[in-house]
């Protein structure tokens, strides 16, 4: 077993048991003090950041990584690296480790409280992608659009599906977004609209993070993750559905999904993840030779969504959903992604596409949730949604539960603001 996954390790720092960010957890941000000073990198733990920075200057982490304002080098800096930094940190923070402990001026430097700082972009984002990974997702959508009969499209078994999504619009955590507009074509309307989306809504998503990329003109083999994909996010892929329902033919989404893709801030590292990996959905067809795996390769991630209204006093859950319903996996859609050439770099980000599961309850979109307006979610105050209003905050969580602690992934929230007038 790794033994910064030993779930017998404290910390002298107290974790409670439904904190997120315990020693076995140890996930990767970029934060900026209130008190001013540059951006750098830290990993939480309990509710505070260490500062790596200030452990760099002192020799006890490798230089040249963490006195940035990206994760990006670290990212590119490879599994040794960046395993061997985890176990030092994992160190420094046990129980019965006195050498950070029991220096309460270095103490004091490099720990600062969550509450006392800014989490930015965890890296710079040189590129997107969006898979569509969930076959109960992917079938909802398709029966809506196609039938029941018709709701797979015959490649879908056969391979991840996905799209090149933007980059720039990715954003961390705690942003706010406008209703974006756009040209829908209701049914009954003679000619195009041009006015605020009406249907936005979220996806409930996981991001990953390139690690160490891959060269022009080679693949990853499936079996080889771990060696390109350094950790995961939560991330909210905005949607709005009645500009997309007119503007995907035929090339796919493109305005409709680029005005805003929020991400949590933390990146919690595969190696973290690794007790509680699960198989994956069965594969029927058996894919093709190289998208085989070997291992278990589903992650047992609960996942939650919220909202809370303008007018509600608190956020009320509308999914639970769990990442191990994704029928494919991380290994799988690198390997695709891949396989012609195509070379990924250090820092760009994987999502997974809307995880839905097999229950009503666990549909990871409001188009989902209300079955496309036809079954509005009904909220605690007497408000009913089929799609989000201005003023109602969105904030999706996840953790893995070990005995006694939990792996967690922290959260994603943003608020759907007004759109600009037009
Ligand atoms: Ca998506």
């Amino acid at each position: 077993m790794n033994p910064t996954t030993n779930p017998r390790l404290t910390s002298w720092i107290p974790v409670p048991a439904d904190s997120h960010f315990p020693i076995q957890n140890l996930p990767y941000g970029v934060f900026r003090r209130q008190t001013g000073g540059p951006a750098a990198v830290g990993v939480a733990i309990g509710d505070q950041v260490l500062d790596l920075s200030v452990l760099a200057a002192r020799d006890l982490l490798p230089g040249g990584y963490f006195d940035r304002p990206s994760l990006n080098a670290f990212f590119a800096a490879g599994r040794a690296v960046q395993s061997g930094t985890r176990a030092v940190i994992s160190r420094l923070l046990s129980a019965d480790e006195a050498r950070l402990r029991d220096d309460s001026a270095l103490r004091g430097q490099a720990l600062v409280a969550q509450r006392d700082v800014e989490m930015l972009l965890p890296c710079e984002i040189g590129d997107y992608t969006d898979f569509y990974a969930s076959r109960e997702h992917a079938t909802n959508v398709g029966t809506m659009m196609r039938g029941a009969d018709n709701a797979l499209q015959p490649n879908w078994l056969h391979l991840p599906v996905g799209y090149h999504g933007r980059a720039s619009s990715v954003v961390v955590s705690g942003t706010d977004l406008r209703r974006p507009c756009g040209q829908t074509k209701p049914a009954d309307a003679p000619a195009p609209l041009f006015g605020p989306s009406k249907n936005v809504d979220f996806e409930l998503e996981l991001g990953a993070f390139i690690g160490t990329g891959n060269d022009l003109g080679t693949a990853i083999p499936a079996d080889r993750t771990p060696d390109h994909l350094f950790g995961v996010v939560l991330l909210n892929d905005w949607s709005a559905r009645d500009i997309q329902a007119w503007e995907y033919v035929p090339l796919g989404p493109f305005l409709a999904k680029n005005f805003g893709t929020s991400i949590s801030p933390w990146v919690v590292p595969l190696e973290a993840l690794e007790p509680f990996r699960v198989a994956g959905p069965k594969q029927d067809p058996e894919p093709l030779p190289y998208l085989k795996t070997k291992g278990p390769e589903g992650y047992d991630i609960q996942l939650e969504v919220s909202i809370q209204g303008a007018k509600m006093d608190r956020p009320h859950v509308v999914c639970r959903s769990n990442a191990r319903y994704l029928y494919w996996s991380f290994a799988q859609q690198l390997a695709h992604h891949t396989v012609n050439g195509c070379n990924l770099r250090p820092g760009d980000l994987l999502g997974t596409g809307t995880i839905s599961g097999p229950v009503p309850e666990s549909f990871g979109s409001m188009l989902e949730l209300a079955w496309r307006g036809t079954k509005p979610i009904a909220f605690p105050n007497g408000e009913t949604r089929s799609f989000l209003q201005d003023g109602d905050r969105v904030t999706m969580t996840g953790w893995c539960q070990g005995d006694g602690y939990r792996v967690g992934l922290g959260e994603v929230t943003g608020v759907i603001l007004p759109a600009r007038s037009v």
